[in-house]
């Protein structure tokens, strides 16, 4: 029989990303003994790489931003079809969130009289990311596992064992989470290092995983990022939402091929970068959609009289929303006005005297130096469209995090849960995000597992069958190679499932995902268990696959262009589709998709918007209901 490591928790916490480590934080605050478990090494997640901000309304900078202005660019940044009641406590919450950070030791840039300095950033109306640099999420996470640090301190006064309440397993990936009927009982992988198996008994387990970009060639994201927690979700019997929204992030790298979409920050533009095409010309002017019309400048002197006087003037449409300004950066490129590696040119040089860029892109320029050789105080930036992020994700209630679907004791937070963002997700509205609900969701896996009379038994058979199917790839002999197979997928999403879609083409993508699908089922891994990549990536794909069908299937359902998702076909907004979530689930090995409601936003939280504007969202009948409020 197979030797399996066995452990007994309160509350797992299945990534140390900035969701993961702030409910692990909240769970052992509650008295809960706490696992976190993370697939890379502690301390290397996206949160990591974040750059521009946390955003965050404290006003600091423009005493005129507030929680309501927040909710606003937010919903709007969403095309409304977030939900809104996560918009709502993540515009009122962040500031807390931020303050309480500075409270475990993180050190924000400051303004000139000491407060937390913010910066501007797309689709926010006033600078609000509270950053440190371009490093932020490096500061983030530091404080974070300090904090970690500093409780577990705490415990070896109390109990004498660094680790008696809360402890890391790094490197460890979950391929399976075990349940007890419809509740979960445990979480089920493997050492990375050794392989050997390890199971993890617990009532309560918090998602927090992160995103999907893997699944797409041209990514900002990380060899971790195979949708693990979405899938893991899905075969629980939780459901995922939004799936179709995929943010391509507009400045991603395209020269040298070997760095292709590795992220270039937005801050670049918030702090006075623009984006010329190869004539030189400043081409967002011409693609600001009527929606936005109002906020942002119409000529390139309003534009950059902006940046020193906010109030008498509007915003550069380089400040558009991320899936405007990747839309326009794609049409241009299309349209034969791209640079020679198939991109646009990104201007700092220009704008900015060297040493202020050095000051506030110390990141960026070390990583064109390094990486293309190009000296960005000098030279333009070629950037173009990158997969970034994932709007969709595992369905939640929005107070706790609790998984939708049928199961109990799932909780989920950050990138991998869906409907904060709506179609698309604001800029520095994700590390907020991950504080917000990250702390919600440790708050109530707690009270959940802390409520339960009995807790759930994990069913010797369910691990057996957890231990045959991690095993199966390195039994197979002759089977599908998994990096053929991971390219094949890359291929199928990129071209069929990528920045613009087509009917004819998504159809065609189901197609191709169903063979990949089979030829998952003969993936074998050569060598043996310890440190084997090859095995690794054999068993994220049955991840992938299953995650990058509901994102199809969503996709070609939806007959409509919003957020992050362009239909070529139903090139507009169709107010009838705001009213509708997608929501997929699993039947069997089935992927299914239905149309769900979505909440109708409170009164008082709809009167923060101007009639005229929700008159571009909305339907008739929301519409009626409206006036019939204000009336
Ligand atoms: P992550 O930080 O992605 O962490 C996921 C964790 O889950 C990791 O520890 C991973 O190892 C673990 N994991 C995954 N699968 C498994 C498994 N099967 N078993 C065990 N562990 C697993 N957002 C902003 O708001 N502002 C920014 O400036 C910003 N800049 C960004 C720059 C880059 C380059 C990137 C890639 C993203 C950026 N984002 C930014 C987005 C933001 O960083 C991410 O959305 C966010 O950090 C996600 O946090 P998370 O806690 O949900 O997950």
């Amino acid at each position: 029989t197979t030797r399996i490591e066995r452990h007994h928790y309160d509350v797992v916490v299945i990534g140390a990303g900035g969701a993961g480590l702030r409910a692990a934080i909240e769970a052992r605050l509650a008295g809960k003994r706490t696992a976190i478990i993370s697939k890379s090494l502690f301390g290397k997640a996206h949160t990591v790489m974040a750059e521009g901000g946390a955003a965050a309304a404290m006003g600091n900078v423009n005493s005129r931003d507030n929680w309501q202005v927040h909710f606003r660019d937010t919903m709007r940044g969403g095309k409304f079809l977030n939900n809104f009641r996560m918009a709502e406590l993540h515009a009122k919450e962040s500031p807390q969130r931020i303050w309480e950070l500075e409270t475990y030791g993180a050190l924000f840039d400051r303004t000139k009289d000491g407060k937390i300095s913010q910066r501007n950033f797309g689709g926010h109306e006033y600078p609000r990311l509270a950053h440190v640099g371009d490093r932020t999420g490096l500061e983030l996470i530091r404080t974070l596992q300090q904090k970690i640090v500093s409780l577990q301190q705490e415990d070896k006064k109390a109990h004498g064992d660094y680790e008696a309440r809360i402890k890391v397993f790094a490197e460890t990936t979950i391929t399976e989470l075990l349940l007890d009927g419809d509740r979960v009982a445990g979480a089920f992988g493997y050492y990375r290092e050794s392989g050997e198996f390890v199971l993890f008994e617990a009532p309560a387990v918090v998602l927090a995983t992160g995103g999907v970009g893997r699944s797409y060639l041209v990514t900002s994201n990380s060899w971790e990022y195979t949708g693990d927690g979405h899938a893991l979700a899905l075969r629980a019997g939780a459901t995922l939402i939004n799936m179709e929204f995929l943010q391509f992030h507009p400045t991603g790298m395209v020269w040298p091929v070997s760095v292709k979409g590795i992220l270039v920050t937005e801050s670049v533009r918030g702090d006075g970068g623009v984006l010329k095409n190869s004539e030189g010309k400043r081409f967002m002017f011409n693609y600001v959609p009527d929606v936005f019309r109002k906020q942002y400048a119409e000529t390139e002197e309003e534009a950059d009289r902006w940046y020193t006087d906010p109030d008498n003037n509007r915003r550069p449409p380089e400040l558009l929303p991320r899936d405007e300004v990747a839309r326009a950066i794609n049409a241009e490129v299309k349209a034969g006005r791209g640079t020679p590696a198939g991109g646009v040119y990104l201007d700092i040089a220009s704008r900015l005297p060297a040493e202020e860029v050095r000051r506030r892109l110390p990141s960026m320029y070390h990583q064109f130096k390094e990486l293309a050789d190009v000296d960005i105080t000098a030279e333009p930036m070629e950037v173009g469209p990158t997969c970034h992020y994932v709007m969709g994700g595992v369905e939640v209630d929005p107070d706790s995090g609790a998984a939708a679907g049928h199961v109990q004791g799932l909780f989920a937070a950050g990138e991998v849960s869906g409907g904060m963002h709506g179609s698309n997700r604001l800029g520095g509205n994700s590390l907020s995000d991950l504080l917000v609900f990250g702390r919600r969701a440790g708050g109530h896996a707690s009270a959940y597992a802390e409520g339960l009379a009995a807790r759930p038994k994990v069913a010797a058979a369910d691990v057996e069958a957890a231990v045959d199917r991690a095993l199966a790839p390195l039994e197979r002999e002759g089977g599908e190679n998994p990096y053929t197979l991971q390219q094949d997928l890359q291929a199928v999403m990129g071209d069929l499932v990528g920045i613009i879609r087509r009917k004819g083409e998504l159809e065609e993508s189901l197609v191709k995902l169903a063979d990949l699908r089979d030829r998952v089922t003969r993936v074998a891994a050569s060598g043996g268990r310890r440190y084997n990549p090859g095995w690794h990536l054999a068993l994220d794909l049955r991840n992938m696959l299953v995650v990058s069908e509901c994102t199809a299937r969503a996709a070609l359902e939806r007959e409509e262009s919003r957020g992050g998702h362009t239909r070529e076909d139903f090139p507009t907004m169709a107010p009838q589709w705001r009213t509708v979530n997608l929501v997929c689930s699993l039947d069997g090995d089935k992927v299914r998709l239905e149309h769900k409601p979505l909440p109708r936003m409170r009164g008082e939280l709809i009167q923060l918007f101007d009639r005229a504007e929700l008159a571009k969202y909305l339907t008739e009948e929301e519409l009626a209901d409206f006036d019939a409020l204000t009336a």
